[in-house]
């Protein structure tokens, strides 16, 4: 017999509509993405290229592989070029996709030898067309890679100990460290170890290389808090408790469309014991992770959903079987700067520089005339900072004049000025298949056009050029974040152009720009805007205060 009110009592228990979580028992593929990964590990493409795709050429490559495994390996394909930013959202992608890749070298921590960066100047120049962008996450991307040249960019690679596994792809990506690890006067840990473990126990291991989509890691120690663990979906920060080092864990940060900051959890963690809470939550994001929704897949929304308590409630109780015992917040981040330009001595009595290429812009030749500066001056260590610059360590005090002479004469800026030191720009049109606008030249020319008519203008002032709503060059956290899409302009053509994000901000007033309704610039009225702002800004600001005040 049919109960009374059946059907009200069944929708009423009707269960609830699942967001793809593992862990909840909710295994089917619910999109195109799950299923491509479901079908066969991301990882499994390596054999496929080095035994077959290299072979055959770029149209033996399985669709599949093609837009979607090759990415665990960093590669991508490129954007064919002359299509503009309008057609981005309308073609097909095969119709956007060059024959040539991107490719990612993951740089874990931005530590490089000399000999490691002289590979990279090497592949450079044989296979990506002199192409080298040192990126806002410490790697170096180079570009018309063909896809026949892979198999001999990773013996090289690996010969040195680099490699391109999980550079992309929904994988724990590079972890990003301070440059100055092991260096820095005021470091509360060299977290050097603690990024090897972490690589060694987690990159390329199949167990977790099915994320529900990307995901991005810090460990730090430096008290610029330059890592900038505020927006990434793990974050290590070191912090001192009862006089022992430790870490605070932050979860849930993340920009692109929906930012959100991440989220302290309020645990000490102990130096030896950063690799299992690593482990714990890259567990909880593949277990938990949402996966129904590309949009939604991220992490941040599961700790936004779950909150504090109960994300570290599952972490202590599922995953790491032990309770971690309540520490303290980190300090202040030192300064207003995280970029680590400029000249400064080190622990040992010895110098770093670090110095500014124009929004990233580097090129093989210049990846070997650093490497053989830091030669010729007595270094063996160079590394990359997480705002596109680059720091040579180990300089006697006697040779920092003569080094910082030469970086200075071939336009490698240890002393820029604040619009070459704190303008971002991500891949855009160029190379980029989401991007509606071009961003590399236009930032360029914005620096050189800022410091032409601003020469005296010295405050801090990040300005950062994204190619699309994207975000990969943090449109919402520098003080004028510029997105970019079509606008129209005053002819009422439709041109590139960017909606305008003001006052974003991290550290200890962490703070996302406000986007204000209709403000927006053409790329070809961009340095006027800036001038404005800039004008309008020293011409009001009051005794102390900086733009994102
Ligand atoms: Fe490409 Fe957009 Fe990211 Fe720029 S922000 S690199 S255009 S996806």
């Amino acid at each position: 017999m049919t109960p009374p009110n059946s059907t009200a009592a069944s929708r009423h228990h009707k269960r609830p509509r699942g967001e793809g979580q593992w862990a909840l028992g909710y295994h089917e593929p619910l999109n195109k993405n799950e299923e491509n990964k479901k079908n066969d590990d991301g990882l499994n493409v390596r054999q496929r290229i080095i035994d077959i795709y290299s072979k055959r050429g770029f149209d033996s490559i399985d669709p599949a592989d093609l837009r979607g495994r090759m990415r665990w390996y960093g590669l991508y394909t490129q954007r064919k070029p002359g299509i503009d930013g309008g057609k981005t959202a309308i073609l097909e992608p095969e119709e956007l996709d060059d024959r040539y890749f991107m490719l990612r070298v993951r740089i874990d921590g931005g530590q490089l030898s000399l000999e490691q960066l002289r590979v990279i100047a090497d592949i450079s120049n044989d296979y990506g067309r002199g192409t080298a962008d040192v990126t806002d996450r410490q790697n170096i991307q180079l570009h018309w890679i063909e896809i026949e040249a892979v198999p001999d960019i990773w013996e090289r690679l690996e010969a040195v100990g680099l490699s391109t596994t999980e550079a992309c792809g929904d994988t724990p990506r590079v972890i990003l460290g301070c440059p100055l690890s092991g260096i820095d006067t005021e470091e509360l840990i060299d977290t050097t170890a603690a990024i090897r473990e972490v690589h060694d126990r987690f990159i390329g291991d199949p167990a977790y290389s099915n994320l529900p989509r990307k995901f991005k890691s810090a460990i730090s120690g430096c008290p610029a808090h330059c890592t900038v663990h505020e927006i990434n979906d793990v974050a290590f920060v070191a912090v001192t408790k009862d006089g022992e080092v430790g870490y605070d864990l932050f979860v849930g940060g993340g920009l692109s469309t929906n930012p959100m900051f991440a989220k302290r959890i309020g645990v000490f963690v102990r130096p030896d014991q950063v690799a299992d809470v690593y482990g714990g939550v890259i567990g909880i994001f593949r277990d938990y992770g949402y996966r129904r929704l590309r949009h939604r897949a991220r992490i941040k929304f599961l700790v936004n959903d779950w909150g504090v308590e109960k994300f570290r409630e599952i972490l202590e109780t599922e995953y790491l079987k032990e309770q971690l015992p309540d520490g303290p917040a980190p300090e202040e981040p030192r300064g207003n700067r995280r970029d680590h330009v400029g000249v400064h001595q080190q622990k040992d009595g010895n110098f770093y520089v670090g110095f500014a290429p124009k929004v990233g812009r580097l090129d093989g030749d210049k990846l070997h005339l650093i490497a053989n500066l830091a030669e010729k001056y007595g270094s063996r260590r160079v590394r990359a900072t997480v705002e596109q610059k680059m720091v040579i360590l180990d300089v006697a005090p006697d040779q920092v004049e003569g080094l910082v002479a030469e970086l200075e004469a071939n336009d490698l800026k240890v002393s820029p000025s604040t619009f070459r030191r704190q303008t971002m720009a991500c891949t855009g049109i160029e190379f980029c298949k989401l991007a509606i606008v071009e961003t590399k030249a236009t930032g360029i020319h914005l620096i050189e056009e800022m410091e032409r008519r601003l020469p005296d203008f010295k405050d801090p002032l990040t300005i950062n050029i994204n190619g699309c709503p994207n975000s990969c060059a943090r449109i919402q956290v520098a003080d004028i974040g510029l997105k970019g899409q079509l606008v129209v302009n005053d002819k009422g053509e439709q041109v590139e152009g960017f909606q305008i994000h003001l006052g974003g901000s991290l550290g200890t007033n962490a703070n996302f720009g406000r986007k204000v309704r209709g403000l927006k610039t053409t790329v070809e009225g961009l340095p006027d805007y800036v001038e404005r702002v800039v004008t309008n800004f020293e011409s009001q600001k009051k005794e102390g205060e900086s733009f994102s005040d």
